[in-house]
């Protein structure tokens, strides 16, 4: 048998692995998070239940097969628990990397590092309760600006004007660089906020917009608009609710202003001009005039990009991989390196970690699973490797003083947090720290040690 090292536990990672050992293979999961899941545990909306129970269903089964091992709380890369070198030196038959996109893009702007201003993936983890992010402080104030117009900024402002706990929101203002017609959310996200939005405040605001767009060709009136992506405001009983949803278009953040308290106070916005390209794309193009809005919390949700210190070498859209100069539209998923102009070996790199921020849960189980293909046929070319059995591999992470979390301690976990969702009578209960996840599955453990079935839960060794 041979043995394929998979980075990351998301989506792309748990479904490659899964093809991976339906072919015959080890899959060894090595994962940042205590737990598998990435965004889909982390990421997707709290509320989304049978979405998420849906998923943890299909990642337990990924789990369940035999030849499918996991080595959680370990983070890969430059500085982490354990380098790529580290990781090669383990000689894997291949490596297929599906860690995600874990940076944030930042537009550089002066002030940015006020207090108040997030990430949308940093704001996620929080809500969605991922250590270390729980402890961190995201609080929010009453009035927030949010970056950005696809279904990420909608889920925080679903949060923000709903849902979350602590909100004292009165108003949350997305803010966009193009017009209304480049808008990327999905009817299914905006119908949850949509109650939110006054349809005189966002017809003013198409008002404002008009002239500009029509130079473009857009038509931008509130009929077209509210036609296409606010149904809801047409309708002839619509009252909108606080707090409240707008929106302001052709507007690109130029500076963060912060307050005495070293929190955002104010956000100063350039507005644009839309130039018509001759492919007719638009591009915006600052006209000179700004404003001040009263903001006190501001969220980023203009995409991710990739974490460059997991150490594989960056192109110039984020992780290298090799181009087929024959059908440069095909997804290619082996890693090349630039500087010396040759594809790496048996390394491959799939899901978010591709392309970052591209797609659903679905899109990133494709191409996790078209990465493991094409990790499977080089398997294919290769000879039986000499990787060490999951009880060593967690013998030398252990002997770095690491903690890794096995299948078994997984099992512990859930356990554990099913016993914790009873009794609180809740549908489900997840940990919010590491330190309470590893002291629920000791419990667990010495509960089970008890009861004399400790044998379930040793580490076993690959059968190669
Ligand atoms: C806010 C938000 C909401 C979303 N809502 C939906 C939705 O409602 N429906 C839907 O279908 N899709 C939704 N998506 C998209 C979906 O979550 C992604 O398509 C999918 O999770 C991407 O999968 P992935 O495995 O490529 O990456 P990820 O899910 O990001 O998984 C990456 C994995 O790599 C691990 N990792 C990261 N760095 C390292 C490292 N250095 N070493 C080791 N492991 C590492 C992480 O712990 C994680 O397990 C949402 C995304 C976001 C951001």
């Amino acid at each position: 048998m041979k043995t394929v090292f998979v980075v990351g536990a998301g989506p792309a990672g748990m479904f490659a692995a899964r093809k991976i050992a339906l072919a015959g293979h080890n899959a060894v999961l090595f994962n940042r998070d205590v737990k598998p899941g990435g965004l889909a545990e982390y990421g997707i909306y709290p509320l989304k239940d049978k979405m998420k129970f849906g998923l943890r269903k299909q990642f337990d089964q990924v789990l369940a097969l035999p030849n499918v091992y996991y080595f959680g709380n370990v983070k890969i890369g430059n500085g982490y628990d354990l380098t790529i070198a580290d990781l090669d030196a383990l000689h894997p038959s291949a490596i297929l990397y599906t860690s995600g996109a874990q940076g944030a893009h930042s537009l550089g702007l002066p002030g940015e590092n006020s207090r108040g201003v997030y990430a949308a993936k940093d704001f996620v983890y929080n809500y969605n309760q991922l250590p270390p992010y729980t402890a961190q402080d995201f609080s929010t104030g009453r009035r927030v600006a949010i970056i950005g117009i696809g279904n990420v900024a909608i889920d925080i402002a679903r949060w923000l004007l709903q849902n979350s706990p602590s909100r004292t929101t009165e108003e949350v203002t997305i803010i966009a660089r193009r017009g209304p017609l480049e808008i990327k959310f999905d009817k299914k996200e905006i119908a949850y906020v949509e109650r939110h939005i006054a349809p005189s405040v966002l017809a003013a605001e198409l008002t404002r917009i008009k002239d500009r767009c029509a130079r473009a060709n857009q038509d931008v009136s509130a009929a077209a608009i509210f036609g296409e992506h606010f149904p809801m405001l047409m309708e002839s009983d619509f009252t909108p609710i606080p707090p409240r949803l707008s929106f302001r278009f052709l507007s690109s953040p130029s500076a963060v202003i912060p307050g005495p308290d070293g929190r955002i106070a104010q956000l100063e916005v350039a507005d644009n001009d839309l130039v018509l390209r001759s492919d007719g794309s638009t591009k915006p193009v600052a006209n000179g005039q700004k404003t001040l809005l009263d903001i006190d919390t501001l969220i980023f949700a203009i995409g991710d990009k990739h974490d460059e210190a997991l150490g594989l070498p960056m192109g110039p859209s984020g992780y290298s991989t090799l181009i087929d100069p024959d059908h440069p539209d095909q997804p290619v998923f082996q890693v090349w390196d630039p500087v010396n102009a040759c594809p790496l070996p048996g390394r491959f790199v799939a899901g978010w970690a591709r392309l970052a921020s591209t797609g659903l849960v679905g899109i990133a189980r494709h191409d996790g699973e078209l990465g493991a293909e094409q990790t499977i046929h080089y398997l294919e070319t290769q000879a039986e490797g000499d990787t060490p059995g999951p009880d060593a591999i967690l013998a030398a992470l252990k002997a770095r003083g690491l903690q890794p979390v096995t299948k078994p301690d997984l099992a512990l976990l859930a356990k554990a947090e099913r016993q914790e969702a009873e009794k609180r009578h809740l549908n489900y209960f997840k940990y919010s720290d590491n330190a309470s996840m590893f002291a629920a599955i000791e419990r667990e453990r010495a509960h089970f040690s008890q009861a004399g079935d400790s044998a379930k839960l040793q580490p076993v060794s690959f059968d190669n």
